[in-house]
């Protein structure tokens, strides 16, 4: 997506060789604008899939799955964050390694908001070694939904999260796929 990778050029900041920052439109500051592109895309990617729910993870998958959300006309869920994973029958649950802060935390799902009837497409901001992406594919897996699709905005692709997932059969589409990084640059894959 163009207009995406010009957004990052210009305001994405490369913190040493695995880290981009998007705090500038993506994941602090939001631009709409984009987002709506965002999502319209995702739409076009996915229109033939029967999408029912769209499903992400806090934070920062939220502003993004709303506008993809509305662009399907179907309701989001976000996976809520929790310290301690009790045992309430009433949630789906997993445990997530986190890539950002290098330490595992537990995410649930009330049971009142996925069902086997369900056909869902998995957004997330990014796409690194695929933890967070695996963790909400659990999910849907719990619920007995089906994973029709994962859409990520950026993924790093010299991280291992994508190979993971299209090994397992998972579609997966990024609007952005990172090649490179290093020295502050930033380079795609075309
Ligand atoms: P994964 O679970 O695929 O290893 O990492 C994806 C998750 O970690 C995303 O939900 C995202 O919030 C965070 N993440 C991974 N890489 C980056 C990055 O380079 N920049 C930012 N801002 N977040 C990232």
């Amino acid at each position: 997506m163009d207009l995406l990778k010009k957004r990052i050029l210009e305001d994405g900041k490369a913190i040493g060789e695995n880290i981009i920052k998007v705090d500038e439109f993506l994941n602090h500051q939001v631009d709409p604008v984009l987002m709506d592109e965002i999502g319209k895309e995702f739409k076009r990617l996915f229109k033939d899939s029967n999408i029912t729910k769209i499903l992400t993870i806090e934070a920062s998958g939220i502003a993004i799955g709303a506008f993809v959300a509305l662009h399907f006309g179907v309701p989001l869920v976000f996976a809520k964050k929790t310290k301690s994973l009790n045992i309430d029958e009433d949630v789906y649950s997993t445990s997530v390694y986190s890539f950002t802060k290098k330490t595992d935390y537990d995410v649930k799902v009330s049971r009142k908001y996925l069902s086997d009837e369900d056909n869902i497409l998995i957004v997330d901001d990014f796409l690194a070694n695929g933890r967070a992406a695996l963790g909400l594919v659990d999910i849907v897996c719990q619920a007995g939904a089906k994973v029709k699709g994962i859409g990520i905005v950026i993924e790093k692709g010299f991280q291992e999260g994508g190979r993971i997932l299209r090994e397992k059969g998972y579609r997966v589409e990024s609007l952005a796929v990172i090649d490179h990084m290093g020295n502050g640059e930033i380079e795609f894959k075309s």
